[in-house]
């Protein structure tokens, strides 16, 4: 067929950004909560980007906070979104570096690029939209589902009784791994929980530990030394999130693996973890590094260093993300965001199905709505 010019230049109409606060049913504790760090958590903060554009698209990201940050997620953003008005959203490489250059003396990590995420995740979603395809498929997917784990049934708040009890529900539900907290100042009582729901889920059901970085060095070998016996799929977050060396001596001494990153806020933070061979699972997150642009170059250099792949929270983005992963990855299944969406992701035998609707798949629920408590929309 010969070929005919069917694209006609698109613009931003509307940027409407709005920031929402998710009360969690319970307080949620890991170690940090233990190691008195920090309290247990009792919402998240989300900062929502609506997208329009003149053809009559949508698209919609988000980013997150826990704890603190959301309201200078969503200031931030607020200063910088009207440079994307006008502009043609198929240019995401563009606009994203357009939006850095608008904040640039506030930097190019943390709070800064967690802010222009969901703008960037709403710009991709916008495009796949317009392609008619998921997001996986626009970027060119892998597979159509994705290994899936549950990390929301084992905080150190939940008595083992309570973690077993989530553990079985979960498997039931098609989610094929099962990941509990560690890191209580009582070591005993973590090796008693490991072993207990090791002993109830049974030697084929793949079992994570995640100590959210409350170990030293020290406490870390010790446990990973005794934790190899349990045979588990990973040890997360060992050690504090920017001890680089410490995390790739840990991995040498270890057979289980090592995995981390998901508190790194940049891909040039995750560069260093990468060049010092610092883990073998890498956990990074979109909305954490500043959206879906930073997270492709990211995917590119954990797989040229031969790193597998376990994105952290935010299942309804990374499900799409990590299909189009070459060495087979994992999502984390957190049923905590399923209030502010209309749509439900499927877990089956294990796995979480990419779906078949266009883009992210998802659209803002009434309860999300409602709780919103501010929006600002820019135009023309
Ligand atoms: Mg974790």
């Amino acid at each position: 067929m010969p070929y005919q010019p069917a694209y006609q230049p698109d613009a931003i109409r509307t940027v409407r950004l709005s920031t929402a606060t998710l009360p969690l049913a319970t307080a949620i504790s890991d170690a940090k909560v233990f190691t008195g760090r920090q309290k247990p958590m009792t919402e998240v903060v989300f900062l929502f980007a609506e997208i329009t554009t003149e053809q009559g698209f949508e698209g919609v990201g988000f980013s997150y906070s826990k704890r603190a940050g959301g309201p200078a997620q969503y200031a931030h953003a607020k200063e910088v979104a009207q440079t994307a008005v006008g502009e043609d959203p198929n240019d995401i490489a563009k606009l994203y570096t357009k939006l850095v250059w608008a904040g640039a003396s506030v930097g190019r990590s943390g709070l800064a690029t967690q802010a222009l995420a969901a703008i960037d995740i709403a710009l991709y979603d916008l495009k796949a939209k317009r392609a008619g395809l998921p997001l996986a498929k626009l970027l060119g997917a892998h597979r159509d589902s994705v290994r899936t784990y549950n990390t929301s049934g084992g905080f150190l708040n939940a008595s083992i009784e309570e973690v077993k009890e989530r553990a079985s529900r979960s498997i039931t539900e098609g989610i094929g791994g099962i990941k509990i907290k560690v890191g209580l100042p009582d070591a005993t009582r973590d090796l008693a929980r490991v072993a207990a729901v090791r002993e109830h889920i049974g030697p084929d059901v793949p079992l994570m530990v995640d100590a959210n970085q409350q170990w030293d060095r020290g406490t870390a070998l010790r446990m990973g030394r005794r934790l190899e016996e349990f045979d588990l799929v990973w040890i997360e977050e060992p050690l504090d999130a920017y001890d680089a060396e410490g995390h790739a001596a840990l991995a040498a001494a270890l057979d289980t693996p090592v995995a981390t990153g998901e508190m790194l806020a940049s891909v040039a933070e995750h560069e260093r973890l990468i060049a010092t061979r610092a883990c073998d699972v890498i956990q990074p997150d979109a909305p954490r590094v500043g959206g879906i642009t930073q997270f492709l170059r990211l995917l590119t250099l954990a797989d040229q260093a031969g790193l597998d792949l376990a994105p952290h929270f935010a299942m309804e983005i990374h499900l799409h993300l990590a299909a189009t992963y070459p060495r087979e990855p994992w999502v984390e299944h957190f049923d905590w965001l399923d209030p502010l969406f209309n749509e439900r992701l499927e877990t089956k035998d294990g796995r979480m199905l990419v779906p078949d609707r266009p883009g992210l798949g998802v659209t803002l629920s009434d309860q999300a709505r409602a709780w919103t408590t501010d929006t600002a929309t820019f135009t023309h």
